[in-house]
C-alpha cells in the first residue's frame, strides 16, 4: 500500500525525494526538538499521480483527513471551528529549492464566521481581518486564477483613500471592507464565490500547489537550473503561527553565515508585525536581524542557539525562515543555503578549519562554475567616476549594460544582442525571464534575503539590491543627487562592492585571476581558500589537465594555470595573417617545383612556431595536430571574388586564377569534405613540411639543452589504413631529420578519435596509434548529424524547450550516445595496446559535467582552453572523490 502523507515526526532529511526539501527539513527540525508548528507533508508521489491523471490518487484524501485530525487534536482546535479556528498553511516544496517559483497559501480555514471567532479568541480584530484578507487574496490569485494585480490595485486605492503609508496603517474596518472588495473581485472575475468551507479551501489549495509545479515560471526556473521536469512538488500542511499579531510578533529570514562573503555570524532581515511572505516580497522595509536583539533579546538568543544547532547538524551554511508570535519563536523552514562562489570557497575552508568537515567534503562543496566566476574580471574602480548609488552587495561580479525597467524589455533587448541591466524597485517571481536575460539586477528595495538577491545568487548573476538612494520609475531612475538615468543608458553594476556607476567602467583582473596567473599574492581571504581547494584537487585527481594552445604566449599562460602539457596545438592558425599568401601560392602551384618553393617558404615559419611552443612547455608533452581544415578556408570568399571578377573592367589575372581554384575546390559540405588526414593523403608535401618543422624544432630545442616532448596527432581518421599511410610518411620524415641532424627525433604518433567509425574500429586503429585523443566537437557533430555552425542558432533553443536534451551536447558531453562511443574506443583501444594513453581535446575538456564523465571513462587527461585549466583541475579532483 503506497503512503501519500507523512507527519513531521515520521520524516527525516534523507527523505527529500519524497517529501521535498521543505517537508524533509521541517521533519528533521522536529526530530532535533526545535520549535516547529506541527503538520504533515503530502508526497511528491501524490503530486506526480495527480499531474498524470488529473485526480487525487486513491486513498490520499483519507490520509490527509486522518493527519489533519491528529494536528487538530494536538492543537485542541478544529479547522473551521467557529469560536476559535485552527488555521493552516499549505506550502509547496520540491526536491530542489525553487525559491518563490511555486505557490503557498496561508491562513486556510477562515470564513465569514470563523474570522469573528478568531478576533474574539485573540482579542485582536485587526489581526483577524488582516489574516482573512490575506487568505482571500492568496486563494483568489493562486487557486482561483485571479490576476494578483487586481488585488494590489484595490489595496493601493484603499491606502490612498486612508492616506496610509503602508498596510499597518489600515484598521480592522478597512481590512473587513477589503475582504468584501476582494470577494466581489473574485466573483466578477471567475463567476464563482470565494469558498466558505474550510475543507474545500484545504483540498483546493493542495491541488493548486500540485499544479504550480507546471506553472510557467517554475518551468522556466527548472530549465535554467537543469532541474528535471518530472519530479513534482510535495505539499506541506502546517498549523499557522501568527507574526501579524502585533508589535511583539514578526517574521524573519536568517543565514548562519553571510551568504555573499561567507563571513561567520548571524545574518538576516526581520519585519515586525508581519507574516513571512511580506519579508521576501519587500512590501515594507525590513530591519537587520541584529535589531531583534534590542526588542526581543530572549527570542534572539533562542534563534542564535537554534541556528548553531542547525549549522552543526547540517555541517553547512543554513538559511532559515522564522516567525515570532507574541514573544514565542517558531522555526518555519531551513535548508542548506544558496551562496555565492566566494562564500562557497570561504565556508568550505572555514568548516574544515572548525573540524566540521573533511578536506574531501570541502572540495565537494565548491565547483568549477564558481571558480570560473571568481576568475571573471572585476571593475577597475580607479578608472570609475563617482558612484550613482550604493546598495547591498547581494551577488558579486562586474556587469555592464543598458538600464531597462521591465522584464519583457530586458528579454527583448537581450534577444537582439544587447547587454542589459534589469532595474526594479524590487523583483517578483514574474521578473524571472528578465533576470535571466540581464547581465545584472539592480533594485532599490529589499535586503540580502529579498527575491532579487536570492534568485540572482542562485544563478550566479550580479546583483545589487536595496539601493535606497534611487527612485525607480517606469522608464528611468533618479539618484539622490538628481541624476536621471533613462531607459537604454549604459550603467555598470559592481555586485562585489554594492555600487552602481554611470557608463561602462573598464575591467581589471580579479584577485583570484592574478593569483592563478602566478602574479598575485596568496593573501588570506578568498584567494587563499581557492588555492587550498586547488591543492587538494591536485592531490586527489587522477586525470591530468592539459591545455589547447597554439602560441608560445598561450602555452606559457596555460602552464602558469597549472597545465601539464598541451593536448591540442592547432597548426592551421599558423597559416593565417601574412602567411596566407604563401598558403595561397602552395594551393595554386602549377607544378611540383612551384609547390615545393611555397612549402619551403612556410617551413622556417612553422619551425619557429613549434620551437617557441616547445620551449614554453619544456619537459611537458605537446601534442601537435597536423593540418585539419579544408584548404579553401585559406582562399578568399567565393562570392566576393566572383563579384570582383565580374564587375572589374579589366579582371585581375591573379583574381581569375584564384576564382578558378576556389570554384574547383568548392564543397557543399566542407565539414565532411577534403580535410584532416584526407589532406595528407592527397597533398603529401604539406604534411611532410609540417612534420619536418616539428622535427627540426625538436632538434633545435635539444641542442639548446631543452627537453622537447612533441607528439604528432593525425586528425579525422576513420580507418586504420588512412593512419597507416600517413604514419609511414611521418616516420619517414622523422628518420630523415634524425639522420641529417644527428639528433635522434622520437615523436609518438597518435590519432584523434572524432568519427563514429574511428570509435567503432578503435581496436584496429590502435595498431597504428600510439595515443588517442577524442575530438569531441567533431564526434558530437558526426554522431548526432548536427552541424555545429548551424544548429545552435537554428533550433537548439526549441530542442531545449521541448526537453530533447537538458543542455547543448556541444557544451556538455552526451553520455548516452557520444559517451558510449568514447567507452567503446577506450576499451577496444586498450585491448589492442595496453596502457594506451588517451585524452580528450575540445570544448568538453573544460566542462565540469563532462570532466566527471571522462574520469569515469578512465581517460588519462583532459585538454581545454588555458582559462579553463584551473576549472578542469578542480573538477578532476572532485570527480575522484
Ligand atoms: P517559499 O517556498 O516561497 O518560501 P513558503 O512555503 O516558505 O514559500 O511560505 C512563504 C512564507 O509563508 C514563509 O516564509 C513563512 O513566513 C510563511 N508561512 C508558511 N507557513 C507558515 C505557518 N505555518 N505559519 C506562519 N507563517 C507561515
Ligand atoms: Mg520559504
Ligand atoms: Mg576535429
Amino acid at each position: 500500500m503506497v503512503r501519500y502523507v507523512y507527519d513531521f515526526r515520521e520524516g527525516r532529511r534523507e527523505m527529500a525525494d519524497l517529501l521535498g526539501g521543505k517537508g524533509a527539513n521541517l521533519a528533521e527540525m522536529t526530530r532535533l526538538g526545535l520549535p516547529v508548528p506541527p503538520g504533515f507533508t503530502v508526497t511528491t508521489d501524490a503530486c506526480r499521480a495527480f499531474l498524470a491523471t488529473g485526480a487525487e490518487p486513491p486513498g490520499m484524501t483519507v490520509e490527509v483527513s486522518r493527519h489533519l485530525s491528529a494536528v487538530e487534536a494536538g492543537a485542541g482546535r478544529r479547522l473551521g471551528q467557529r469560536d476559535d479556528p485552527l488555521l493552516l498553511s499549505v506550502r509547496s516544496g520540491a526536491r530542489f529549492s525553487m525559491p518563490g517559483m511555486m505557490e503557498t497559501v496561508l491562513d486556510i480555514g477562515l470564513n465569514d464566521d470563523s474570522v469573528l471567532g478568531l478576533a474574539k479568541a485573540t482579542g485582536n480584530d485587526r489581526f483577524a481581518w488582516d489574516s482573512y484578507r490575506r487568505l482571500v487574496q492568496m486563494f483568489g490569485a493562486t487557486v482561483m486564477g485571479v490576476d494578483p494585480a487586481l488585488f494590489e490595485e484595490a489595496m493601493t486605492l484603499l491606502k490612498e483613500a486612508r492616506e496610509a503609508p503602508d498596510d499597518l496603517h489600515l484598521d480592522a474596518n478597512d481590512l473587513a471592507w477589503l475582504v468584501e472588495t476582494y470577494k466581489r473581485l473574485i466573483r466578477d472575475e471567475t463567476g464563482e464565490e470565494f469558498p466558505q468551507s474550510p475543507a474545500e479551501q484545504l483540498r483546493r489549495a493542495i491541488l493548486a500547489v500540485f499544479d504550480s509545479w507546471n506553472g510557467e515560471r517554475a518551468r522556466l526556473y527548472r530549465r535554467r537550473e537543469h532541474i528535471p521536469d518530472d519530479l513534482g512538488t510535495a505539499v506541506t500542511v502546517q498549523r499557522m503561527v501568527y507574526g501579524n499579531l502585533g508589535a511583539d510578533s514578526g517574521s524573519g529570514v536568517a543565514f548562519t553565515r553571510d551568504p555573499a562573503t561567507g563571513r561567520p555570524g548571524l545574518y538576516g532581515d526581520y519585519l515586525p508585525n508581519a507574516q513571512g511572505e511580506d519579508v521576501v516580497a519587500g512590501i515594507r522595509n525590513t530591519v537587520p536581524l541584529a535589531e531583534l536583539e534590542r526588542f526581543d533579546p530572549t527570542s534572539y538568543a533562542q534563534l542564535r542557539d537554534h541556528m548553531r544547532t542547525l549549522e552543526t547538524h547540517y555541517r553547512d551554511l543554513c538559511d532559515i525562515e522564522f516567525t515570532i508570535e507574541r514573544g514565542r519563536l517558531w522555526m518555519l523552514q531551513t535548508r542548506v543555503g544558496k551562496r555565492t562562489a566566494e562564500a562557497a570557497f570561504t565556508i568550505a575552508a572555514q568548516l574544515t578549519d572548525e573540524g566540521l568537515i573533511t578536506t574531501n567534503e570541502a572540495l565537494a562543496r565548491v565547483d568549477g562554475d564558481g571558480l570560473a566566476r571568481l576568475m571573471f574580471p572585476a571593475f577597475d574602480t580607479s578608472a570609475a567616476g563617482a558612484a550613482l548609488a550604493h546598495g547591498i552587495p547581494a551577488s558579486p561580479g562586474a556587469a555592464v549594460g543598458a538600464a531597462v525597467f521591465d522584464s519583457a524589455e530586458a528579454v527583448r533587448r537581450a534577444a537582439a544582442g544587447e547587454k542589459v541591466v534589469l532595474v526594479r524597485q524590487e523583483t517578483t517571481p514574474d521578473d524571472l525571464p528578465g533576470m535571466i536575460a540581464a547581465q545584472a539586477v539592480l533594485t532599490s528595495r529589499g535586503g540580502k534575503t529579498s527575491h532579487a538577491a536570492v534568485v540572482a545568487r542562485g544563478m550566479g548573476k550580479v546583483c545589487v539590491c536595496g539601493a535606497e538612494e534611487l527612485t525607480v520609475e517606469e522608464r528611468r531612475f533618479t539618484t539622490r543627487g538628481g541624476v536621471v538615468i533613462e531607459e537604454g543608458t549604459v550603467i555598470s553594476v559592481d555586485g562585489s562592492a554594492g555600487a552602481v556607476y554611470p557608463g561602462a567602467v573598464p575591467l581589471a583582473d580579479s584577485a583570484v585571476m592574478r593569483f592563478l596567473e602566478r602574479g598575485g599574492e596568496r593573501s588570506a581571504g578568498v584567494v587563499d581558500t581557492v588555492a587550498r581547494a586547488l591543492e587538494h584537487a591536485d592531490s586527489v585527481r587522477r586525470l591530468e589537465v592539459r591545455a589547447n594552445a597554439d602560441t608560445p604566449e598561450d602555452a606559457a599562460r596555460a602552464r602558469r594555470f597549472g597545465a601539464q602539457g598541451i593536448g591540442l596545438c592547432r597548426t592551421e592558425h599558423m597559416f593565417l595573417g601574412e602567411r596566407r599568401k604563401l598558403v595561397e601560392e602552395m594551393i595554386l602551384a602549377g607544378d611540383d617545383t612551384e609547390r615545393e618553393r611555397a612549402l619551403a617558404a612556410l617551413l622556417p615559419l612553422q619551425r619557429a612556431d613549434f620551437t617557441g611552443i616547445l620551449e614554453a612547455m619544456d619537459g611537458l608533452p605537446v601534442t601537435i595536430r597536423l593540418i585539419d581544415p579544408p584548404l579553401h578556408e585559406f582562399l578568399p570568399d567565393r562570392t566576393e571574388l566572383a563579384v570582383r571578377v565580374a564587375t572589374a573592367e579589366q579582371p585581375d589575372a591573379h583574381d581569375v586564377e584564384l576564382l578558378d581554384a576556389v570554384n574547383r575546390m568548392h564543397e557543399e559540405n566542407p565539414m565532411l569534405g577534403l580535410r584532416g588526414v584526407r589532406l595528407g593523403l592527397v597533398i603529401p608535401g604539406l604534411v611532410a613540411m609540417q612534420v619536418r618543422a616539428v622535427a627540426e624544432a625538436v632538434v633545435a630545442r635539444t641542442r639548446a639543452g631543452g627537453s622537447p616532448e612533441a607528439e604528432i596527432m593525425v586528425p579525422l581518421v576513420g580507418a586504420v589504413e588512412e593512419l597507416r599511410i600517413e604514419r609511414a610518411e611521418v616516420e619517414r620524415v622523422l628518420a630523415e631529420v634524425s639522420e641529417e641532424s644527428g639528433v635522434p627525433v622520437r615523436c609518438p604518433v597518435g590519432t584523434m578519435i572524432e568519427l563514429p567509425r574511428a570509435a567503432l574500429t578503435a581496436g584496429r586503429i590502435a595498431e597504428e596509434a600510439e595515443f588517442f585523443s577524442f575530438g569531441t566537437n567533431d564526434l558530437t557533430q558526426t554522431t548526432w548529424g548536427f552541424s555545429r555552425d548551424d544548429v545552435e542558432a537554428a533550433f537548439f533553443s526549441a530542442y531545449l524547450d521541448k526537453g530533447v536534451f537538458p543542455a547543448s551536447p556541444f557544451e556538455t558531453l552526451d553520455r548516452d550516445g557520444v559517451g558510449r562511443l568514447v567507452r567503446i574506443a577506450v576499451d577496444e583501444g586498450r585491448a589492442t595496446r595496453p596502457g594506451l594513453k588517451i585524452g580528450v581535446c575540445g570544448e568538453h575538456g573544460g566542462d565540469p559535467a563532462s570532466v566527471h564523465f571522462f574520469h569515469t571513462a578512465r581517460l588519462d587527461y583532459v585538454s581545454c582552453s588555458p582559462f579553463r585549466v584551473p576549472v578542469a583541475r578542480l573538477e578532476a579532483g572532485r570527480a575522484a572523490l
